[in-house]
Order: structure tokens, then C-alpha cells, then sequence
């Protein structure tokens, strides 16, 4: 089978303080998920813990210093971000889990890896923990496909938040194309249109903001119209995403309206394009999600998209409200970006 998934009993040892949204049993609900995979005669592994030399190519010396001094103990790192005793162990399985995503399909074993993970990844940046992350798992993959010999390497983000620690890491570069579809303004401040890159990555950020309340209409305009042409352009290697699930309608934190079926409907977007490109490789890697029932919907759709040999007609459903918050969207992103990018 040319899907698997790699995730670890082990991701529910994290915990937070109580009433925190990135529960332990965000991780119950993915492995309630990968036992029905696993049953439906689905591949999943565990993954190994990522090196010190895969988390020092996107992280400072001293952030990984610091982390290890958690080892054993509870700590607030930030105002949302803490430890408790397994933490730091944790989260370098939640890293090397993209890690070993990575190498699996960059190596030709399986075409597609569904990354099932806590604590997220997106906000960590450079230097240090934010926003629940401790290390920014995708960027430790991309750095890791990188040195798997992939010459360009996309992520693309559908997380209701800006992954600031992501574009951060990668705003200068050239061969990392950065891709958010995201709430604007919300937490935590990053993600402008006009956040576009600098020096040789000039154009190689690609920000679509869209106003709180966004519907299924509104990610189908953006996705259609800047996301899927931009990724086209790029002609990556391997697409890594950032599978948030907090744009959902039934999530606590994120003002989105999305329903399951349009993830799924983005996830296959993005699967047809991996394979136009890339010979379908494609890496999907959990970050938020905090509505366990839509958790756990979004997880099976997100399988189910990824796990057939043909990929998916890409099936957007529609929204029951009248939204022009996509298309206020793709007018501030493509005025900043016209130079790099045909739209
Ligand atoms: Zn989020």
C-alpha cells in the first residue's frame, strides 16, 4: 500500500495544564483512529526520535539546550506552551515522526505518510517554544528532505493559524516554498499578504489572509486561485503539509466555518498536484485540531483521501452562506505577489 502512518501511543504522554486545548486526548483520538486504519489492513508504525543533527538544521543550539533541560520536569515555556515530565521526549518522537515520514517516501518505500503527532510544530521557531510547539516538526522535515537530496520543497498550511515559526525559518530561501491559508487577524500576528519573503526567497512566502468566519466557499477561491497555480509553478520535489484542523466549524479556538468534507476536498487538491509534480510524494503532518469529535472526522477523511492507489476526484462542498472573504483574500495575496507568480 503506497499510504502509511506513523504516530505512537506515546503522544498522549505530553501533558498540559487542565482546560488547555492541546489535550493529551487529541492524541487518543488519533490512535483510535490508526487502530481503525490498522484494521482495515492499513500500515502504521511508530516513529523513532528525531537527532540532535535533523533538529539543529532549523533550530539554535541554545533552543535545543533548553529543551533538554525539560527533560523530567513540568515547565512553562510560554504562556500556552508547557512541559510535563515526558515532554521532551515527546516531542522529539513528534518530530522524528515527520522525520520518518520523510525518509520513507523520499526513499520510494510508500508514496504518501500521514503523520498522526503531538505537539505540534508550525509556531516553534528558530529560537524557541510558542503557541503549544516545541520544535517546528514540518521544517525539520523539510530541512530532512533537503538532505535526502529533494531540490525544492513545499509546505503548504492549512492550519486556521499563521505558522510563523515555519516562514520564519525558511524566509530567505529560495528552494522552501511557504504556503498559509489562515485566519487574519488572529493569533499569532504573523501571516500578511505582504509578507511575501526576502532576498533570494523573495516570492517563495505565499500568505493568503482570510478574515475570521471563512466557509468552505471562500478555502475552495483561495485554494483554486492562488494555492494550487503557485504550488503548480513551484514544480516541488515533495509537498509537505501542515494539517490543521482548527478551521473547523466545531472548533473552540478558530472563528473558521470549514466543514470535514473540505479538507478532504483540500488534502485531494493537494494530492493531484504531488502527483502532477512530484511523482505524488506528499507528506501530511497534524498540527491543531482542538474539537475532538471533528479531530477524529477530519483524521478518517484525510486517510481516506490519501490511502486509495487513484487519487480522488477533489469533491468541494458548498457552503449555505454567501461569503467574499476568499476573494478579498486573493486580491491582497496575488496584488503582493504578481512579480513571482501567474495567477
Ligand atoms: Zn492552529
Amino acid at each position: 500500500m503506497s499510504l502509511i502512518v506513523i504516530t505512537s501511543e506515546r503522544f498522549a504522554e505530553h501533558m498540559t495544564p487542565p482546560g488547555h486545548p492541546e489535550a493529551s486526548e487529541r492524541a487518543e483520538v488519533m490512535d483510535v483512529v490508526a487502530t481503525e486504519w490498522r484494521a482495515r489492513g492499513g500500515e502504521v508504525v511508530a516513529p523513532r526520535e528525531a537527532s540532535r543533527e535533523q533538529l539543529a538544521r532549523v533550530h539554535a543550539a541554545e533552543h535545543l539546550r533548553r529543551m533538554a533541560e525539560t527533560a523530567g520536569i513540568s515547565v512553562s515555556l510560554d504562556p500556552d506552551t508547557y512541559t510535563s515530565p515526558d515532554t521532551y521526549e515527546v516531542a522529539l518522537l513528534s518530530a522524528g515522526a515527520a522525520v520518518d515520514a520523510v525518509e520513507r517516501v523520499m526513499g520510494g518505500s510508500h508514496t504518501r505518510a500521514f503523520v498522526l503527532s503531538r505537539p505540534p510544530g508550525h509556531h516553534a521557531e528558530h529560537d524557541r517554544a510558542m503557541g503549544f510547539c516545541l520544535y517546528n516538526n514540518v521544517a525539520v522535515a523539510a530541512a530532512h528532505a533537503r538532505s535526502l537530496g529533494a531540490r525544492r520543497v513545499a509546505i503548504v498550511d492549512y492550519d486556521v493559524h499563521h505558522g510563523n515559526g515555519t516562514q520564519h525559518i525558511f524566509e530567505t530561501d529560495p528552494d522552501v516554498l511557504y504556503l498559509s491559508v489562515h485566519q487574519f487577524p488572529y493569533y499569532p500576528g504573523t501571516g500578511a499578504a505582504t509578507e511575501i519573503g526576502y532576498g533570494a526567497g523573495a516570492g517563495r512566502t505565499v500568505n493568503v489572509p482570510l478574515e475570521v468566519g471563512a466557509t468552505d466557499d471562500d478555502y475552495k477561491l483561495v485554494f483554486e486561485q492562488v494555492v494550487l497555480p503557485v504550488l503548480s509553478q513551484f514544480e516541488p520535489d515533495i509537498v509537505l503539509v501542515s494539517a490543521g484542523f482548527d478551521a473547523h466549524e466545531r472548533d473552540p479556538l478558530g472563528g473558521g466555518r470549514v466543514t470535514t468534507a473540505a479538507f478532504a476536498a483540500m488534502t485531494a487538491a493537494l494530492r493531484g498536484v504531488a502527483e502532477r509534480c512530484c511523482d505524488g510524494r506528499l507528506v501530511v503532518v497534524t498540527e491543531g485540531g482542538y474539537d475532538l469529535r471533528a479531530l477524529g472526522d477530519c483524521l478518517r477523511a484525510v486517510i481516506d483521501v490519501l490511502a486509495g492507489e487513484a487519487t480522488p476526484p477533489v469533491e468541494w462542498p458548498q457552503a449555505p452562506v454567501a461569503s467574499s472573504r476568499g476573494r478579498a483574500a486573493v486580491t491582497q495575496t496575488t496584488a503582493a505577489l504578481t512579480q513571482y507568480w501567474k495567477f
